[in-house]
């Protein structure tokens, strides 16, 4: 466990100070907006959809390390996923930074985040543009197509 946390505090600290794909999708299909009043953290979440697909995923947003570097590696596990794989990947997280998932190997990169259970507080950072990317999943606006 203690090489994980060291992992754990290595990533967040790299992707909360370079969040990846951080930056709005002017031609998004979907979008939303998530809030986490206990932190103040806040995330705008646009994803591109070709068919059911997810081609492309960004944020913009503003908060704690734990709740940047989070979105940040979500847009990388979900891009290129279906929906369902996405929706799918989401309620695996969300056992995991509650302390449900027995194999936090099943996540990748993302089982970094499973020392965040210990800390309750934490959790909404950590699963904020993840509930956020789910938003804009089921709101989405049929991506415009010219058939
Ligand atoms: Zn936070």
């Amino acid at each position: 466990m203690s090489d994980l946390r060291e992992l754990y505090q290595e990533v967040v600290l790299d992707h909360s100070k370079a969040p990846r794909n951080f930056h709005a999708l002017p031609d998004a299909s979907a979008d939303a907006e998530g809030f986490n009043p206990l932190c103040g953290d806040q995330v705008h979440v646009y994803v591109t959809l070709e068919g059911d697909l997810v081609k492309d995923v960004a944020l913009t947003g503003n908060g704690c390390a734990i709740s940047k570097a989070s979105a940040s590696m979500m847009t990388q596990a979900v891009k290129g996923r279906s929906r369902e794989e996405t929706l799918a990947l989401f309620e695996r997280f969300h056992w995991l930074v509650t302390g449900g998932v027995q194999d936090p190997d099943e996540l990748g990169k993302l089982a970094v985040f499973a020392g965040v259970s210990e800390f309750p507080v934490r959790v909404k950072c950590a699963s904020l543009a993840w509930h956020t990317l789910k938003a804009a999943l089921e709101g989405a606006r049929a991506p415009v197509t010219t058939e």
